[in-house]
């Protein structure tokens, strides 16, 4: 099945509300692309876009130019067409001909996820993890940073300790919200679709996030161990 046929007019409006240089991505890489940037709304404003006008400063979305006192979207977005968003397995318009090899998974992340009345439950994962784990032990972080929303911490493992970490996640969660994502050469579809979570998931924002696509160096996240494990893990 291919990608739904794209209306050459549709494609010229968008085109024109967003920039130049988002014009010539569409113009230079073809339908694929084109349907693309048209199916997610949310496509992150590239590298090098030009950003339309002071009226995007502070903000993580760039507006068409405007004048003071209009809508920057114009008067005609009722008009639009639905757009078709990207499907669940990123990069492939249609169903997949084939499952991918688990052995693309290099590598995993535990992000551990607090706020102000849960942060010494999270210092409690924190502390036991690192003396039993031999993992990448990250910052606290206080505040939302990258991808994560609320404060958290991680740890990085290799994949021969997924069968002992996740368990032991599973039934140390005290609670909290984890987030199990594998480390790929794609960290967006990591994160967005090919994540685990203990407990409730909770929103992920990939703004800006480069797609496969757009990623000049298809490297994966290295895990460098930096804890000292000294207790014997129960058992
Ligand atoms: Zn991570």
């Amino acid at each position: 099945m291919a990608l739904d046929p794209v209306d050459e007019a549709v494609d010229g409006q968008w085109a024109d509300l967003l920039s130049p240089a988002r014009r010539r991505l569409i113009r230079d890489t073809g339908l694929a692309a084109g349907a693309l940037a048209l199916a997610g709304l949310a496509t992150p404003v590239r590298a090098g876009d030009a950003v339309t006008g002071a009226a995007d400063a502070g903000k993580n979305y760039a507006e068409p130019p405007h004048k003071p006192g209009e809508s920057p979207w114009g008067y005609e977005t009722y008009k639009q067409p639905t757009p078709r968003p990207a499907g669940i397995r990123p990069h492939e318009p249609s169903l997949p001909a084939a499952p991918r090899a688990y052995t693309d998974i290099k590598s995993y992340h535990a992000h551990i996820y607090f706020d102000e009345d849960s942060y010494q439950k999270a210092a409690l994962i924190r502390r036991w993890s690192a003396e039993r784990f031999l993992v990448e032990l990250g910052d606290w972080n206080t505040q939302p940073r990258g991808p994560h929303t609320t404060p958290s911490f991680y740890f990085g493992f290799g994949t021969e300790l997924f069968p002992k970490v996740v368990p032991w996640l599973q039934l140390n969660s005290l609670g909290l919200t984890i987030l199990i994502h594998p480390n790929t050469v794609d960290p967006r579809a990591d994160h967005l679709y090919y994540a685990l979570w203990v407990n409730r998931s909770q929103p992920v924002n990939a703004f800006d996030w480069p797609t496969l696509e757009q990623r000049k160096e298809l490297t994966v996240e290295q895990i460098y161990p930096n804890t000292k494990p000294h207790i014997a893990l129960e058992t």
